[in-house]
C-alpha cells in the first residue's frame, strides 16, 4: 500500500484517531501504557512457574484469597498464577496484550481489544483475581450460548482457585438459579440478572432472594450493553384481564386507506389521521369529535392501531412464527426473545396479522438494562469497540477507556465506501463483488440491515448460482456452529448484523491465500462504532482480510436523517457515485443519527431518575419488612392511630408472617399501579394535567406526588385488610387476595416510532404551541 493509499485506508484512520485521542486526553479515555512495568512483571514473575509442583502452584492459587488487588505486588504475584494455571489447565499460555488487558481491567479500566484477541480468556483472569479476593463476580455476556460457553470454558481455571462457576440461562428453574447465583463467578447476560433482580422484588415472605447483593461485574462486548441496550426496559409483568376495545378498533383501521383516510410522513416514522379517517372513526363509535377530552382513551388506540397497520412492517420489524409476532432487535438484527412492544402496540399487530391476541400483561415492575449495570459496585468491562463509546462510557458510567494492542500486527484492508444512486444498484454491485470473491475462494461475510434485507440480498446471489447461508440470530447455538465455519474457503455467508456474535471466524485451509475473510456491509448502521464491529470479524490474529461497504442513498440512515437537496456530479454507469461531497453528506447522516439517538438516551434516562430512586425506597421497606422482626413492628405502629391494640395483635409470632406478606402484597400493588401512572403519563393521555410547564419537570412533580400518595396507599390498604381479618384467617388467599398467579418477563422493544418520552416530548411541544397533537393531524 502506498502513503497515499494508507491515509485513505478507514483503518489507520482508526489508528490516527486512537492517538489523537490519546494525545488530547480525550475525556473519558486512559493511557494504558502506564500499566506496562506491572505486565512486565507478570511476564518476569510467571517465567519461574512451569518449574513449579502442582500442589505448589496450587497452594500460591490459593493464598490469593488474601492477596490486595491495590498492591502492584499481590496484583502481579496472582496474575503470573493465573496465567499459569491457564497454560496447564485451558491449553492457553496469555499473551503479553491479554496480560495488559487484565492488569488494567483489575485496575478498573475499560479495555478496547480487537475481535480475536482473546477476550474471554481475559475474562477468566480478570473474574479469577476479583472472586479470589473475595468479591463476588457477574461476567455478563452478549447471550445465554455465550455466557454457557465460557462459564465451562473457565471453570477448570476458577477452580484452581479454589472458586465455583455456573451460568445462568434461560430455561433454568427458580432453585437451579438460586444456587448458580452462589457460585463465586457467575456468567450472565444483563438480561437474566435484570429479570431476576425483579423477581426478586416480587418475592413474598417467605421466598430466599435469588440475586445476592450485586458486587462485580465484568462486562464483556460492554458498549453492547451499556450504549446499545442501555435504554431497553427489562419488564416483569403478571396476568391481567384482556382490554376490551381493540378488536372493532382494528377493523375500522384495517379499512383505511393510505392517502384517503391517513398518511405517512416522507420518513415513514409518522402517521396522521386524514379527515375521512377522523370521520370513519366518529362515525364508527358514534363520538361527536375524536379529540374532546373524555375521547382520549379512544384516540390513543387509533393511533397505535394505526402504526401498527402502517409503520411496523413484517419482516422488517417482526417475523411471524409458529403463530406468534417476534420482534427483530435493530442493532442485533436478530429475533428477539421475549420481547414485546408496549401491549397496545403488541395486540394491535398481533390483530393486523389476524392471531390470536396473547394475554395482556399488567406491568409489575420495570427497570432499565442500564439501572441494572448501574447497581453493581465494582464494574469493568472489554470490547472491540470500546473506544468509540469512551466519552458515552465516561459520562454515563465514570469509567475510563483504554486501547490494548494487537498481538500481531493487523492486515486487514478497510476499503473505502462504494456510494451508489439507489439500494438496487448497491445490491447488483455487492452482488458481483461476492460472486467475484466466492469464485476466487474467497470466504465473504455480508452484513446487512434487517432479515428481510439478508433474505433478499441471499436471493439476488441465488440468481447468480452463489449458495449463501442465511443466518438471522433465532438460534445462537446453532448459528455459532455455523459461523465458525464462515472462514471457510470459498464460503457465503449473509448475516444480519450481531448472528454470531462473540464466535471466532477462523480461516480455513487455502483461505487466507485466498485473500482471507471479506467483510461486505449493505449499507452503514445508525452509528460507526457498528459498522466497526462488523469490519472487525475479517483479519483476526494477523490474519490477511478485508472489509468494505456497499451504501446508497436509499439507506435508511441517509433517508431518516437527512434530506438532500442537491445531485452528484458523476455517476458512472452502474449507479455508483464519484463525487466527494456525497460521501460527506453521508457521514454527516450518521452523525446526525448519532447525535439523535444520544439525545433518546438523555431524555429516556431524565424520565427514569426519580423512579429508580423511589424504587430504592420501596425495596428498602421491602427488604427490612422480610428481614427484621422491628420493621414490622415500626411499619404498623405508624400505620395504626397513637396507642391502638392492633399493631400488637399482629406482631405476635404466630401471625407475624401474615402480616407481612399482606404489608408487602400492598406495597407491589401501589408500586405496579404507580408504574402504570407514569406509563400513562409518558404515553401523554395525561397531556391536560400537565399544563405549560417544562414536561420533564411536571413529569416529576406528579410522579413524586404520586409516589407519596403510594405509602399512604399502601399502608391504609394493608390497616384496612388487617383489621378486617379474622382470626383463623392463615393465607392472602384466606383474606381474598391474589398474587398475579403467573409472571413472565419481558424486554419492551424499541417503539419503532420513537420512545415513549420522544413522543412524548413531541406531544408536549406541539401542545405547547396550540397544534394538534403529533401525527394525528388534519391537513
Ligand atoms: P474475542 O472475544 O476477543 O473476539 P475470543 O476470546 O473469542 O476472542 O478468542 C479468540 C480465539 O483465540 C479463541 O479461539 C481462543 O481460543 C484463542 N485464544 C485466545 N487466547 C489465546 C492464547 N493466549 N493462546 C492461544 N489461543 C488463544
Ligand atoms: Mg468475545
Amino acid at each position: 500500500m502506498g502513503r497515499l493509499e494508507q491515509l485513505r485506508d478507514p483503518s489507520s484512520w482508526r489508528r490516527a484517531f486512537v492517538l489523537v485521542r490519546r494525545f488530547r486526553q480525550e475525556p473519558g479515555t486512559a493511557n494504558l501504557r502506564r500499566f506496562d512495568p506491572l505486565v512486565e512483571a507478570v511476564r518476569r514473575e510467571r517465567a519461574a512457574l512451569p518449574g513449579l509442583g502442582e500442589e505448589a502452584l496450587l497452594e500460591r492459587a490459593r493464598s490469593a484469597a488474601t492477596a490486595d488487588l491495590a498492591d502492584d505486588g499481590d496484583l502481579v504475584g496472582l496474575l503470573a498464577v493465573a496465567s499459569e494455571v491457564a497454560r496447564r489447565r485451558l491449553g492457553l499460555e496469555p499473551f503479553g496484550v491479554q496480560l495488559s488487558a487484565a492488569v488494567s481491567m483489575l485496575r478498573e479500566r475499560v479495555v478496547d481489544m480487537a475481535t480475536g484477541e482473546g477476550k474471554t480468556l481475559v475474562g477468566f483472569l480478570v473474574a479469577a483475581g476479583l472472586a479470589a479476593t473475595g468479591r463476588r463476580v457477574h461476567v455478563l455476556s452478549a447471550n445465554d450460548y455465550l455466557a454457557g460457553r465460557d462459564a465451562r470454558a473457565g471453570a477448570p481455571l476458577f477452580a484452581a482457585f479454589g472458586l465455583s462457576c455456573a451460568a445462568v440461562v434461560d430455561g433454568m428453574d427458580h432453585a437451579a438459579r438460586h444456587a448458580a447465583y452462589r457460585s463465586d463467578v457467575v456468567y450472565a447476560t444483563v438480561h437474566q440478572v435484570g429479570f431476576d433482580l425483579l423477581r426478586d422484588r416480587q418475592r413474598p415472605a417467605d421466598a430466599q432472594r435469588l440475586v445476592p447483593e450485586l458486587d462485580a461485574a465484568v462486562i464483556d462486548e460492554i458498549d453492547a450493553v451499556l450504549l446499545d441496550d442501555a435504554m431497553v426496559p427489562l419488564v416483569l409483568a403478571g396476568d391481567a384481564e384482556p382490554r376490551p376495545e381493540g378488536a372493532p378498533l382494528a377493523g375500522v383501521v384495517a379499512a383505511m386507506t393510505a392517502g384517503v383516510e391517513y398518511e405517512v410522513d416522507g420518513e415513514g416514522r409518522n402517521v396522521s389521521l386524514l379527515e375521512a379517517g377522523i370521520r370513519a372513526l366518529e362515525e364508527h363509535f358514534g363520538v361527536d369529535d375524536l379529540y374532546a377530552e373524555d375521547q382520549v382513551g379512544l384516540l390513543t388506540a387509533a393511533h397505535v392501531a394505526l402504526h401498527a397497520q402502517a409503520l411496523v412492517h413484517r419482516d422488517v420489524h417482526y417475523i411471524v412464527a409458529d403463530g406468534q409476532v417476534r420482534l427483530i432487535n435493530d442493532a442485533r438484527g436478530r429475533v428477539a426473545d421475549r420481547q414485546r412492544w408496549p401491549d397496545g402496540l403488541h395486540a394491535a399487530i398481533e390483530r393486523k396479522e389476524g392471531i390470536a391476541v396473547t394475554a395482556q400483561a399488567e406491568v409489575l415492575d420495570q427497570m432499565l438494562v442500564e439501572t441494572v449495570a448501574r447497581g453493581y459496585r465494582v464494574v469493568t468491562g472489554m470490547s472491540g469497540t470500546a473506544l468509540e463509546a469512551s466519552e458515552r462510557l465516561a459520562e454515563d458510567l465514570h469509567l475510563r477507556t483504554g486501547t490494548i494492542p494487537t498481538n500481531r500486527p493487523g492486515i486487514r484492508v478497510d476499503e473505502r465506501d462504494r456510494l451508489y444512486l439507489t439500494a438496487e444498484r448497491r445490491d447488483a454491485a455487492a452482488a458481483g463483488r461476492v460472486q467475484a470473491a466466492h469464485e476466487a475462494g474467497q470466504p465473504v461475510l455480508i452484513g446487512t440491515a434487517s432479515v428481510a434485507d439478508s433474505e433478499r440480498f441471499a436471493g439476488l446471489l441465488a440468481a447468480r448460482g452463489v449458495a449463501a447461508v442465511v443466518l438471522n440470530a433465532k438460534n445462537d447455538a446453532a448459528e455459532a456452529e455455523i459461523i465458525a465455519r464462515a472462514g471457510e474457503h470459498g464460503a457465503v455467508t449473509v448475516s444480519t448484523q450481531m448472528a454470531g456474535r462473540g464466535v471466532d471466524i477462523r480461516l480455513g485451509p487455502r483461505a487466507a491465500e485466498a485473500g482471507g475473510l471479506l467483510v461486505l456491509g449493505l449499507g452503514r448502521y445508525d452509528s460507526a462504532r457498528l459498522d466497526h464491529q462488523l469490519r472487525g470479524r475479517a483479519g483476526r490474529q494477523g490474519d490477511p482480510g478485508r472489509s468494505v461497504f456497499y451504501t446508497s442513498l436509499d439507506d435508511d440512515v441517509v433517508t431518516e436523517h437527512l434530506i438532500i437537496g442537491l445531485d452528484p456530479r458523476s455517476v458512472d454507469p452502474d449507479g455508483r457515485i464519484n463525487d466527494k461531497r456525497f460521501r460527506q453528506v453521508y457521514e454527516h447522516a450518521q452523525r446526525v443519527a448519532e447525535g439523535k439517538l444520544l439525545q433518546l438516551h438523555r431524555t429516556t434516562r431524565r424520565y427514569h431518575t426519580a423512579t429508580d430512586q423511589h424504587r430504592r425506597l420501596v425495596l428498602t421497606t421491602r427488604e427490612a419488612l422480610l428481614a427484621d422482626p422491628a420493621a414490622l413492628e415500626d411499619y404498623l405502629t405508624r400505620i395504626w392511630p397513637a396507642g391502638s391494640d392492633e399493631p400488637r395483635r399482629w406482631t405476635r409470632p404466630a401471625r407475624r408472617s401474615l402480616a407481612v406478606e399482606v404489608a408487602l402484597y400492598h406495597l407491589d400493588r401501589a408500586w405496579a399501579r404507580h408504574l402504570n401512572l407514569l406509563a400513562e403519563l409518558r404515553e401523554g393521555i395525561h397531556l391536560r394535567v400537565l399544563g405549560r410547564q417544562d414536561p420533564l419537570e411536571e413529569f416529576n412533580l406528579i410522579a413524586t406526588d404520586d409516589f407519596r400518595t403510594l405509602a399512604h396507599e399502601a399502608a391504609a390498604a394493608t390497616r384496612d385488610t388487617l383489621a378486617a381479618a379474622s382470626e383463623d384467617a392463615a393465607t392472602l388467599a384466606d383474606l381474598g387476595l391474589r398474587r398475579p398467579s403467573s409472571t413472565w418477563t419481558y424486554m419492551v422493544a424499541d417503539n419503532p416510532f420513537g420512545s415513549e418520552a420522544d413522543r412524548f416530548f413531541e406531544f408536549i411541544g406541539r401542545a405547547l404551541r396550540g397544534d394538534r397533537p403529533p401525527a394525528i393531524s388534519y391537513t
